[in-house]
Parts: structure tokens; sequence; C-alpha cells
């Protein structure tokens, strides 16, 4: 299999690369750049051009989470990793409050070589930071291979199903199914890397107005306060989101603009409200109180100068991004918006 794959199986190896995606395992094996031998890559002028890490490195780790500013990949040379079956053994734990989560976490860095956490976003006071933790290991034993049925949403949900109470009920209902003593399983690898494949369409959980992403990287030493203060701005706003993810980070990702810095990632799926701007602003200025950056790949909101002070590697990447498409070719509402090609 792919070494480090995101959280949905439906993304393509171009996105893969161009946002240097992480997966459950970051500590262990990196960002997806650390397993790709080359990349075949379109430039603006036409020309067809291979980069390695060895003999083109700058045009390489502009190209690894360049958010295809740099050229089109038609191609590239992974690494792929041997394993034993086709499942993990899985471990779930319910985690009580926030510091639980962080010694759960911060423990299964070197015990595990997969954790994530599933937080309840609107939990407040003492419950705060609430969730699952699940950990997992490749296991030698497989598991029996079925078709994996996919349900739909058939509509758009209408907004009172987005009500504060019932992402409250369903959040406590799904922190409960967990028993007190946890529980341990074989699971598919694809159902525990990728379960919100299983729910097609679940976009239209959030309804006609659709829903921001925002998820943001707090460093290790200021973990705490920060994903404490970003939980309480999302639990006090009026957009309910659903669980939230944790997870851990590893070494700094080695492409310029690579979202990975060693420290806690938290993501967020909030539903669009009239407040959902203001509270994208707010999370973007706790980030940056906190020495933290935000993931390209959820942006819609980031503001350039918060981008800057997030990515000190923007300027040599706009450099390069410069010298391999003079005129500017490639760019987006995003690289426009956050000056990714420069001013
Ligand atoms: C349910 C879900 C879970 C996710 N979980 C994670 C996660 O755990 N970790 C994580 O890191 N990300 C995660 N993501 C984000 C996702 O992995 C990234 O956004 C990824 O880049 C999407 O790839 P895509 O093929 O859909 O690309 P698109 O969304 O189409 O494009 C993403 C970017 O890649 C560029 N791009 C795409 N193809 C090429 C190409 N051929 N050449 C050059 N540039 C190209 C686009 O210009 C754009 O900037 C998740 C997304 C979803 C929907």
């Amino acid at each position: 299999m792919l070494p480090v794959t995101p959280g949905t199986g439906f993304a393509t190896v171009g996105g893969a690369i161009a946002n240097d995606v992480h997966g459950k395992n970051h500590d262990a094996d990196g960002s997806f750049g650390a397993h790709i031998a080359w990349i075949d890559l379109l430039t603006a002028s036409g020309d067809l051009r291979r980069l390695t890490p060895e003999e083109t490195p700058r045009e390489f780790w502009a190209t690894v989470g360049g958010a295809g500013l740099t050229g089109i990949i038609l191609a590239a040379g992974l690494r792929l990793l041997k394993i034993p079956s086709n499942a993990v053994s899985l471990s779930e734990e319910r985690m009580p409050d926030l510091a639980a989560f962080l010694n759960g976490l911060r423990a299964a860095r070197s015990a595990a070589r997969f954790s994530v956490g599933w937080i309840d976003a609107l939990a407040s006071g003492d419950r705060i930071g609430r969730g699952i933790l699940e950990t997992a290991d490749l296991s030698p034993e497989g598991v029996p291979v079925t078709p994996r049925k996919t349900k739909a949403i058939p509509v758009n949900l209408p907004k009172f199903c987005l009500s504060r109470t019932n992402v409250k009920l369903f959040n406590a209902a799904y922190y409960h199914r967990i028993p007190r003593q946890g529980r341990q399983s074989l699971r598919a690898i694809e159902q525990f890397l990728y379960p919100l494949d299983a729910l097609a369409q679940w976009n239209r959980l959030y309804g006609k107005p659709g829903f921001s992403q925002f998820q943001a990287v707090i460093p290790d030493a200021a973990a705490e306060t920060g994903l404490r203060a970003l939980l309480n701005a999302v639990s006090q706003g009026g957009s309910a989101s659903f669980l939230a993810v944790l997870k851990t980070l590893g070494a700094e990702g080695q492409g310029l603009l690579s979202f990975p810095q060693p420290g806690f990632t938290l993501a967020l799926d909030l539903p669009r409200r009239a407040e959902t701007g203001a509270l994208l602003d707010r999370l973007e200025a706790i980030t940056l109180d906190h020495g933290g950056r935000i993931y390209l790949a959820k942006d819609s909101a980031l503001s350039a100068a918060g981008c800057a002070r997030m990515y000190p590697r923007l300027a040599e990447f706009q450099q390069i991004a410069a010298e391999m498409d003079p005129e500017g070719k490639f760019a987006s509402d995003q690289s426009r918006r956050l000056a990714l090609r420069g001013a």
C-alpha cells in the first residue's frame, strides 16, 4: 500500500503531492513527499521535466506541497509499503478531556504506527476535548474481504438536522458507543483509514449552505492552551461542528509550503452560517498567537499576512515558482488571496 494516505481514498496522486498530505501515521512515516522518487511535471513553457530530490531539489520541494502552482503533475514514482495483511489491530479508548487526550496521543507517538482522535467539538467546561482515541498497527492476521457497502445521503439535509441540540446528541452517542474499558478489534485497513468514504455525498449533511473546513497545527509546547482556545471558540460559536479530528504530526515537512510541523493538528468542518467568517478569523488569530499554522488544503479564509507568518519559506517558494513560471500562468483563487506567487 501507499505508506502515507490522507483520510479519504478518493484523493489523486497529483493532489496528494500538491498538498504533501499526511495520514494517521505522520510521526512514524512522515508526509507523502517523503516517499516519492521522481515527479514528471508539465511546466508553464509546455516542457516535460523529471524532478528528483537529488538532481532538482529546489523544483522538487517547491512542487511537493506547492498547490499545483509549479506545473501539472503527470506521473510520479512512488515507494510502496509491503504489508502483512489487509487489516490493522485497532484499539479504541474514551478520553474524558483534553489533557487526557493529549497524554494518550503523546504515548501513542512511539507505541503505535497509526493514531487518530475523534473529538466532541461541542463539549464544554470540564469535558472540553473529550473524545475517542484510536491507535492501530498493521496486523499479521487479516480480515475476510467483503465488498464495502457505501451508503449515500440522498438529499441536502434541512438546517434543523444540524441544530446544536441534534449535533450534541450525536456527539454524545458517538462518545458512549465505546465501552468505558475500551475495545480491541481487527479492522480492514481502508475502513480504518477512510471512514467517511463509506458515506457517499456526506457533504449533504451540511445542507445547501455547505460547510467550511479548518485545520491547524499547534506546536507541542503550546498545544494544550492553543487547542483549548480553538475548541472554546468553536463550542461558543453558533456553528455546531460534528466530530473534530485530532492527530499528532512529527518532523517538519520538506516541501517549501508543506503543512506538517511537530505538534498537534485539529481539523474541523464548520457548517456555513452568517457568523462562520468571523469564527474563521478568530481561529486564525488563535493559531498565530500559539505559533501554529493553517493547512492550505483546507483553507478558504486565511489572510495573506497570516499565511506569510505561518509559512516561513514562502519567499523561497515564490522565487522558484517565478523561475519555473515567469508569466504566472499557474494561479488560483487561493494563490491570489494569499499572494502565494508574490504580490
Ligand atoms: C474526507 C477527507 C479527508 C481528508 N483527510 C486528510 C488527511 O488526513 N490528511 C491530509 O493531508 N489531507 C486530507 N484531506 C485533504 C486532501 O487529501 C487534499 O486536499 C488532497 O490534495 C486532495 O487531492 P485531490 O486529488 O482531490 O486534489 P484536488 O482537491 O483536486 O486539488 C488539491 C490541490 O492539488 C492540486 N493538484 C491536483 N492534481 C494536481 C496535478 N495533477 N498536478 C498539480 N497539482 C495538482 C490542485 O491544484 C490543488 O491545489 C482530506 C480531504 C477529505 C475530503
